[in-house]
């Protein structure tokens, strides 16, 4: 029988808080009590006895500041023009970039952004995000973009990046 994990979120405190199925005792740990680069999901077992699988997850709201470069074009554009960009947070669910001031930008609008990520593999990603907010700044706009149909195998990778 595959045991679904039950998912155990990090908090801003660097902690988090597993919460047994059976017995609903909650237990709260510190991130930095768990060794590096221990299992994820890992095994935990209640004083009641039962073991469960717990994954270790950054919250969905959890937006990572970075500072990567990447370029981007826009979905449906005939002329398919690669705009520079800087990516300043990401999240699972989205992002927000800087790029140079631009009027053929509208919310809504789908963008295609190669990124680089600065983790150990160097992972890149093209990463698909819809227009939800665009700020003037200066000569430049900063744009939240929204993900959209992530494959399970960008999910896991941004997954990894966000971990605190
Ligand atoms: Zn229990």
């Amino acid at each position: 029988m595959a045991e679904q994990p039950i998912v155990a979120y990090i908090t801003h405190q660097r902690s988090f808080t597993v919460v047994c199925p059976h017995c609903a005792q909650p237990q709260v740990f510190k991130l930095d009590d768990i060794p590096q680069n221990s299992r994820n999901p890992f095994k935990y077992e209640c004083p009641c006895g039962v073991c469960t699988n717990v994954l270790l997850n950054a919250r969905r709201n959890y937006r990572k500041r970075v500072n990567l470069g990447g370029v981007f074009t826009v979905a449906f554009e005939s002329k398919k023009i690669e705009r520079l960009c800087t990516v300043l947070d990401i999240s699972a669910t989205g992002m927000r970039i800087a790029t140079d001031s631009c009027r053929t930008i509208h919310q809504g609008q789908l963008l295609h952004a190669k990124v680089v990520l600065d983790n150990s593999l160097r992972s890149r990603l093209t990463l698909r995000g819809v227009v939800r907010g665009i700020i003037p700044d200066n000569a430049r706009l900063l744009l939240t973009l929204e993900f959209e149909n992530l494959n399970p195998q960008e999910e896991e990778i941004l997954r990894v990046y966000l971990m605190p």
